[in-house]
């Protein structure tokens, strides 16, 4: 497809504003159990960034994205202060001059530990950017060589405070539990010392392994053992206790916030909102068409020099799938799926549309529906992989 032949969208007055996500698909090294469109390079490539840029440039003379506020910037990755602040600072202005935003957008980017300094920080905030998100993934240096991160412990305190001398005063630090190796007094030593930061927002994730990762294949032949379901359980009941006691309230299964400090991007997503995706392997959902990006980065580069839209796989999805989709997204926040907003955008309520399914729910103390909104019970959230596979 050219760029003359860009699919034009309808105008759906039912949604709220959309998030913009840009993907930098490139980390020094690889981590072992990384599932994620990422590519292992020192220097990234000039070239990527002008394609992307050129991305940019066209998509906001789309009649969708003209027509459209939006409220979020998300640069994620990889590894995206992998490109100095200069050149990140550069994508975000190029954002902000060409699409409409909001008054207060939130403006986050994604780092990893060794790759930020008290300068190129500085760069991101005076470009707007007001909410980073760091890898840090563990506080104990034998369980990140463990993992294949490139970074260390003292590496990853260093860069919480270049953050905040550079002004963050919104920070996410991503963590892991469920390690091999781990147990529960070594993620609660890696807990305290991330409450120790002060951080507004804590996303804790446990390890899951993915097919043709290098854990995968120590898995399958008995190199690798991760703690047993019961251990993990246990982590992560000990993690929303610790963390409540903290004053960081849990909001979605994996993700904990100080008030007013929810990622409001992620939300967008678990609210099953609109999206431009940008990059390689970026995702994009407007109006009810979903379509992905090419995953390489060369061939990314290569059409947008040759004039041709990158565009992988494309779907329109039908009303009852967008529905299904908006209930399972939405039961991973802690409030739950909003009914009236299901009731406004299909037509359709939870317990018409799955009778049986979700009277079992029901009826187990899996799901609980008040007035306003339909949520996973206390009993249902440490099961919620099977329930929402339930809903599918
Ligand atoms: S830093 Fe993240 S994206 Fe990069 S290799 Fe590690 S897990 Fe993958």
């Amino acid at each position: 497809m050219s760029m003359s032949e860009s699919p034009s969208f309808t105008p759906d007055s039912g949604e709220e504003s959309p998030g913009l996500y840009l993907h930098i698909p490139f980390c020094k090294r690889r981590c072992a159990y990384c599932s994620f469109n990422s590519h292992a390079c020192q220097s990234p490539p000039a070239a990527y960034l002008a394609a992307l840029a050129d991305q940019i440039r066209h998509w906001s003379g789309q009649e969708w994205c003209r027509e459209r506020t939006f409220s979020t910037l998300f640069i994620g990755g990889g590894t995206p202060t992998i490109y100095s602040g200069g050149e990140l600072a550069g994508l975000v202005g190029q954002c902000l001059g060409l699409f409409n935003f909001t008054e207060d957008p939130e403006i986050t980017v994604e780092a990893n530990p060794n790759t930020v300094t008290v300068q190129a920080l500085t760069a991101l905030r005076r470009a707007g950017v007001n909410r980073l998100s760091l890898g840090v993934q563990s506080f104990s240096d034998r369980l990140l060589a463990g993992l294949g991160r490139s970074h260390t412990t003292a590496e990853a305190c260093a860069a919480i405070g270049a953050a905040r001398r550079a002004g963050f005063a919104n920070i996410n630090l991503d963590l892991m539990y469920g390690l091999p190796g781990q147990d529960a007094a070594a993620w609660r030593e890696s807990l305290a010392r991330a409450l120790a930061h002060a951080p507004e927002h804590l996303a804790c994730y446990e390890l899951t392994i993915e097919e043709g990762t290098p854990f995968s294949r120590l898995v399958d032949t008995g190199e690798l053992t991760l703690p047993d379901e019961e251990e993990a359980l246990a982590m992560a009941e000990f993690t929303h206790d610790f963390l409540a006691q903290a004053g960081l309230e849990r909001y979605e299964i994996s993700n904990y916030a100080r008030p007013g400090r929810e990622c409001r991007h992620n939300l967008n997503y678990w609210r099953n909102g609109a999206y431009l995706g940008l990059g390689a392997g970026a995702v994009s959902c407007l109006s009810g068409f979903r379509f992905g990006t090419v995953k390489d980065p060369d061939q990314f580069t290569g059409l947008v020099r040759a004039g041709e839209l990158p565009l992988s796989e494309a779907e329109c999805l039908p009303l009852e799938a967008s529905f299904r989709e908006s209930v399972v997204m939405g039961l991973r926040m802690i409030q739950g799926v909003s009914l009236a907003r299901l009731q406004h955008r299909f037509g359709l309520t939870p317990q018409g549309y799955y009778g049986k399914i979700f009277e079992e729910l029901h009826r187990q103390g899996l799901v609980v529906v008040s007035e306003e909104s339909l949520r996973l019970t206390e009993a249902g959230l440490p099961v919620a992989n099977q329930v929402l596979a339930r809903l599918v």
